[in-house]
């Protein structure tokens, strides 16, 4: 407890040193529409100051910022779940090492292959195993293990993931696995599942792995011929079996269990039915930490992408504890974590929901509010389901706001699987992402405070509102479109 009360006690000095207020005791009454350009600047200035460290997902900085939005939820009166405002996530941190070996043996015949060059070492699981090799080829349908250690050698194509490989091979017991591809893809594939670090972040609550690595297939066909190994292999429904051969494979991994935090508020509905039932407005808290220095600044602030997301949620809260009575069904106020890392924080949300997952009726995920347009906002997945609809009659009721919804003018970007929500709706619940476009400061040092046109977002926060209150006060809960509903929630089954 001494650890968690020192962290706020850092957070309250870091908001005094910015300026930033607070407003009052819980439940004070604030006039409706309290949702001003000077909040959303002293949320925003807050969250992406230098101070908070870009809120790397793990960090010191991300844990003060979700110290800070525990403490505004507790300040505006909203209620914890039972498990408590924080729900904090196993994430699982790998790193390379440089001791990885690759060889095979048959009879008093070797051949070793070099790491980086002829394989490269996947970080999955740590140890050195060894066995028969198993040629299964590019699916893994009716591969049968014998008691014998076997590692398995199959092509990787798209017809299977190296995940579904993993779990394919470990089902079926082998003890390690290597994944064939073209020499001239081996880098860039290794590559894309090492983050620039050579460092990858992982739920902690992943099924068994194993040691693997992708491996050239050019190497390992003339390794096979250096011990007198026919190649191509034996036909892999023959049971695929190198006879006589023996694989060693040593994966060197650092592996660490750290934790980062999600964070929930509710607002009790008034509605005595309804309120068993909760509308979700979400935002990511973490950007990315410390990185690369670009124009010599190191720390990417995230202001846009995502200080202004959770400071809308912030607002959309504050201003519903001060509209007085609330709306008849529940509301449920998110921050999540690891949005940067792959979706992390919420892919854990929802699979141990502090709240029933299938009470939420609707997510309203907010990821980029404050730059770009003046006067529109992209709603991605708007054609999904009937909030879109709702969003549009509610931005006509509400001219005041000078504010156009537009569906997603990018569909080639595949922004609605690039966000939070995408996590809600594979789980069937009807999402809607407010966005505003990337821009030359996304993901860079440079996406600061200083250029975040803080009025247009406080008018996005605005409207969120009005949709948030009309969802939670409907009398029907949003339903999907069935075509958009069976790509989305049944193809991610
Ligand atoms: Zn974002």
């Amino acid at each position: 407890m001494a650890y968690v009360r020192g962290r706020m006690l850092v957070w309250a000095i870091l908001a005094g040193a910015l300026g930033l207020s607070c407003r009052g005791a819980p439940g004070t009454p604030l006039a409706d529409y309290d949702i001003t350009p000077g909040d959303m600047r002293a949320r925003i200035s807050f969250l992406a100051s230098d101070r908070l460290q870009g809120r790397g997902t793990p960090s010191r900085g991300l844990d003060i910022a979700a110290s800070y939005v525990e403490s505004e939820f507790r300040r505006l009166g909203l209620e914890s779940p039972a498990g408590g405002y924080t729900q904090r996530y196993q994430l699982v941190r790998t790193e390379m090492g440089s001791g990885w070996s690759l060889a095979l043996q048959r009879g008093n015949q070797r051949a070793t292959l070099d790491h980086r060059t002829d394989f490269w070492g996947l970080p999955w699981a740590a140890g050195t195993v060894e066995g028969r090799l198993r040629f299964v080829g590019t699916d893994a349908g009716g591969v049968i293990e014998s008691d014998e250690p076997t590692i398995w050698v199959a092509r990787l194509t798209t017809n299977m993931m190296p995940r579904e490989w993993q779990r394919a091979a470990s089902a079926a017991g082998a003890v390690g696995l290597l994944l064939v591809t073209a020499p001239d893809m081996l880098e860039p594939q290794a590559r894309h599942w090492l983050s620039e670090g050579e460092t990858v972040y992982e739920l902690g609550d992943l099924e068994v792995s194993l040691p693997a690595a992708l491996v050239s297939e050019e190497a390992l066909s003339a390794a096979m011929q250096q011990i007198g190994l026919e190649v191509p292999p034996a036909d892999p429904h023959d049971g695929g079996i190198a006879a006589g051969a023996r694989l060693r494979l040593s994966a060197d991994l650092r592996v660490e269990t750290l934790s980062a935090p999600n964070v929930l508020g509710i607002l009790q509905g008034s509605d005595r039915r309804l309120r068993k039932e909760y509308v979700l407005v979400s935002a990511h808290l973490d950007a990315l930490g410390v990185g690369y220095p670009v124009d010599d600044d190191s720390i990417y602030n995230g202001a846009d992408d995502n200080a202004s997301g959770v400071a809308a949620v912030l607002e959309v809260a504050e201003a519903m504890m001060a509209a007085g009575r609330p709306p008849k069904r529940s509301l449920a106020f998110l921050a999540v974590s690891g949005e940067e890392l792959g979706l992390l924080g919420s892919a854990w949300f929802v699979e141990h929901p502090p709240i029933p997952l299938d009470k939420i009726v609707a997510n309203l995920n907010i990821d980029m509010v404050g730059r770009n347009w003046e006067d529109t906002i992209a709603v991605i997945g708007k054609p999904y389901s009937s909030l879109g609809m709702l969003v549009d009659s509610v931005t006509a009721a509400h001219p005041d706001l000078g504010l156009a919804t537009v569906d997603d003018p990018w569909p080639a970007d595949g922004f609605f699987f690039g966000s939070d929500h995408f996590n809600f709706a594979r789980k069937g619940i009807p999402a809607v992402f407010f966005f505003n476009g990337v821009h030359e400061d996304y993901h860079r040092p440079s996406d600061e405070v200083s250029k975040i046109k803080f009025e247009k977002a406080s008018r996005i926060a605005r409207l969120i509102y009005e949709v948030a209150r009309t969802v939670a006060n409907a009398d029907d809960p949003p339903h999907w479109d069935p075509e958009a509903r069976s790509r989305i929630v049944e193809g991610a089954r």
